[in-house]
Parts: structure tokens; C-alpha cells; sequence
């Protein structure tokens, strides 16, 4: 059997890197053809000399002289959508709303899309959801709970209807069980610092504000389909619960191993099949307790807010995506406190205008006139 041809596009962050690593760990079964990264050159040189892929994309101008200096074998472009063409699979692994573009431009090309970048498809369900029926066209999540609810769908004939609620785990982030007023003054380290999961900082800013769940449950109506009342949000601490099913007959299905993203990765590049490489393995002696708790809406006001977009549907995700974009950069920046980012979420979801929805230009003059609102929203 041939090697299966990937491309990533993000290769240098978190998700990149360890793509690389579940690559490396299957020793014959992968071909890394395409690499795409913003301005982390270093990384790509590195990643590229070790995996000779034929294309790289380099997002930032300035530096691509001295990538194909490096890399005498492949070609650079521009444009991570040009990574596609000559992959089977395209992990995109982009960072935020910048991930559109290789959404689209997979899906468009009816490839495999093994989606990290949840983004693309909280902002741009309208048209990402026509392109999946694009013949050869697949999303499969990279997203830890969805590719637990992927897995859970398996075990039903039916899932149309027999689901009767998919249940999102959240850790609760560093954050869980503290008053708003504790939470008044939490500092951009506290925030980064995730006790179960090792990401990057965007996500895990999302993660300390629930934002991220918020955006999950988004993404799991746009992936199945499923009504928003039929989705719901258990914290579970321990991260090994990564989401669950429950189906009309009162069961409920879950997928459960060790928080690890290779294992989510693995699963999107080799679906239907199993990568043979376990990362991690739950040892059920020591494992103990797995607790579960009712999430507080109160103090993390974000989860509320995209169950909020999300029910008005159209372009109010691709909003809130982008104002969150917005807070958490400024946040990452000092220019506003932590509480804040679910009231700039919030403000810029108040001041919504809808608009067309149909085409990627629209979504991308809606995520920019979010932006611009958000900046508004912005303390001084
Ligand atoms: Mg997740």
C-alpha cells in the first residue's frame, strides 16, 4: 500500500508539531507532501530537511528568500491553500480565522479535511457546509471532543435518529470553581496555565474563559448536525472522559484515553482505520476518579454567549469568533483584564449586524466588521 500523502498547514504549532510526531511514529504509513507555516521559519527548515516535503507555504513575505535558500527541494509558495493539491490529507492546524482559506480550499478540492482549526467552521458554517458534499470531500475533527463524539456516532446505524444528545466534556481550565471576584485579577500566566492540556496560548485562553467549550458546541452543530437543545457541557477534570453520545434508548456512549492530541490526529489521518500507536494508555489501577460537574454560566459568561450565537446562526458565530479574537489578543497583550473578554464577546454580540452569509467573501467582510466593532469595545 502506498504512503498516505498529508499536508499540514500550521505545521510549526502545537497540532503541527505533533502531527509530525504521530507521522514519525508511523513509520511508512505517512508522506508529509506539503508544510505551511506563518513566519516560524526555523521550525519549518527543521521540519522540512527531516520530512523533505515538495511544497511549503510561508505566509510571511519577508522570509520566504531565505526558506528556499534552505530548502533547494521544494517549492515555496505563498498561499496555504496551494498546499492541498498534492495531499490525500490536509491537517489544518492553522491558528484562528485564518484557517478559512485551507477549510475551503480542501474541502473545494475534495480531500480530507482533518480539521483543528475549529474556527473556520464556527465562522463560516454556511459555506463550509455546502462544500462537504463535495464528491471525495470529508471533515473528519481533530477537535479531542468531537473526534470522541465521531467515535461514539460509530457505534449507531443511525445516528440521524437515534441521537438524543451529545455531551461536551470540558477540563473547566485553571480557572474552575473560582468566583468572579477571584477571577477579577488573574494574571496572563495563571490563564496560561492549563492543568491538563499542552496547547497554544490562543486555545488556552479559551480554555480559562470556557470560550473554547462555547466554541465547541458550535462546532459539534455544524460537524452532526445536532440542535443546540441537544447539546450540552459536563466539566470533568480529569480530561480522559473526551465526550460522549447518548442515544434514544438512554445509552450513552464515550470515548475515554489520556488527554493527548496524538491520539485525535492519528484518528483523522487514518479513519475508518487505527493508527497502531498508542499514546498513552489508561492504566485503570491508578486512574481513580473520574468526577463530573454542572458548568458555572455565571462567572464564565463565554459559554453562554455562543450557545447565543450559535441559535441565531448565519454570520452571529463568525461575530463572537472574531471579537473573541480580538479580546484574547488584547488580553495576551495587557490591554484588558481577563473578565473582560466575555463583555467585549458579549458587547460586540449585542451590537450583531446580520448580513449575507453565502459565499466566502461575505463571512470574511462579517469577521472583519466584527473586528472592527470589537476594537470599539476595546477600554481605552
Ligand atoms: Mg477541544
Amino acid at each position: 500500500m502506498s504512503a498516505v500523502r498529508v499536508a499540514i498547514a500550521g505545521s510549526s504549532g502545537s497540532i503541527g508539531t505533533q502531527t509530525l510526531d504521530v507521522v514519525r511514529a508511523e513509520a511508512g504509513r505517512y508522506e508529509v507532501v506539503a508544510l505551511g507555516v506563518g513566519s516560524s521559519i526555523d521550525v519549518l527548515i527543521a521540519q522540512a530537511l527531516e520530512f523533505r516535503p515538495k511544497v511549503v507555504a510561508v505566509a510571511d513575505e519577508s522570509k520566504r528568500a531565505e526558506v528556499a535558500a534552505a530548502l533547494p527541494f521544494a517549492e515555496v509558495v505563498a498561499d496555504f491553500a496551494d498546499l492541498v493539491q498534492s495531499a490525500d490529507v490536509v491537517v489544518n492546524a492553522v491558528v484562528g480565522f485564518a484557517g478559512l482559506a485551507v477549510t475551503v480550499g480542501t474541502l473545494r478540492e475534495g480531500k480530507r479535511l482533518a480539521l483543528a482549526n475549529k474556527e473556520s467552521l464556527i465562522a463560516a458554517g454556511p459555506v463550509v457546509q455546502p462544500l462537504r458534499s463535495t464528491p471525495g470531500a470529508e471533515l473528519v475533527p481533530v477537535d479531542s471532543e468531537h473526534c470522541a463524539v465521531h467515535q461514539s456516532l460509530r457505534s449507531s446505524a443511525f445516528p440521524d435518529r437515534e441521537v438524543a444528545r451529545i455531551v461536551l466534556t470540558a477540563s473547566g481550565g485553571p480557572f474552575r470553581g473560582r468566583t468572579a471576584e477571584q477571577l477579577a485579577s488573574v494574571r496572563v500566566d495563571e490563564a496560561l496555565a492549563h492543568p491538563t492540556w499542552k496547547m497554544g496560548p490562543k486555545i488556552t485562553i479559551d480554555s480559562s474563559t470556557l470560550m473554547n467549550k462555547g466554541l465547541e458546541v458550535i462546532e459539534a452543530h455544524e460537524l452532526f448536525g445536532t440542535p443546540y437543545d441537544q447539546i450540552e457541557v459536563v466539566v470533568h477534570p480529569q480530561s480522559v472522559v473526551h465526550s460522549m453520545a447518548e442515544f434514544t434508548d438512554g445509552s450513552t456512549i464515550a470515548q475515554l484515553s489520556m488527554p493527548d492530541m496524538r491520539l485525535p490526529i492519528g484518528y483523522a489521518l487514518a479513519y475508518p482505520a487505527r493508527i497502531g500507536t498508542p499514546f498513552g494508555r489508561i492504566d485503570w489501577g491508578t486512574l481513580g476518579r473520574l468526577d463530573f460537574e454542572a458548568p458555572d454560566t455565571q462567572t464564565f459568561r463565554c459559554l453562554p454567549l455562543a450557545y447565543e450565537a450559535g441559535r441565531v446562526g448565519s454570520t452571529a458565530p463568525a461575530w463572537l469568533s472574531a471579537a473573541n479574537e480580538v479580546a484574547v489578543d488584547a488580553f495576551l497583550q495587557g490591554r484588558l483584564r481577563w473578565s473582560q473578554i466575555a463583555e467585549v464577546c458579549d458587547a460586540v454580540l449585542q451590537r450583531y449586524e446580520p448580513g449575507p452569509d453565502a459565499t466566502v467573501a461575505d463571512i470574511i467582510a462579517a469577521d472583519a466588521r466584527a473586528r472592527a466593532v470589537a476594537q470599539e469595545e476595546l477600554p481605552e
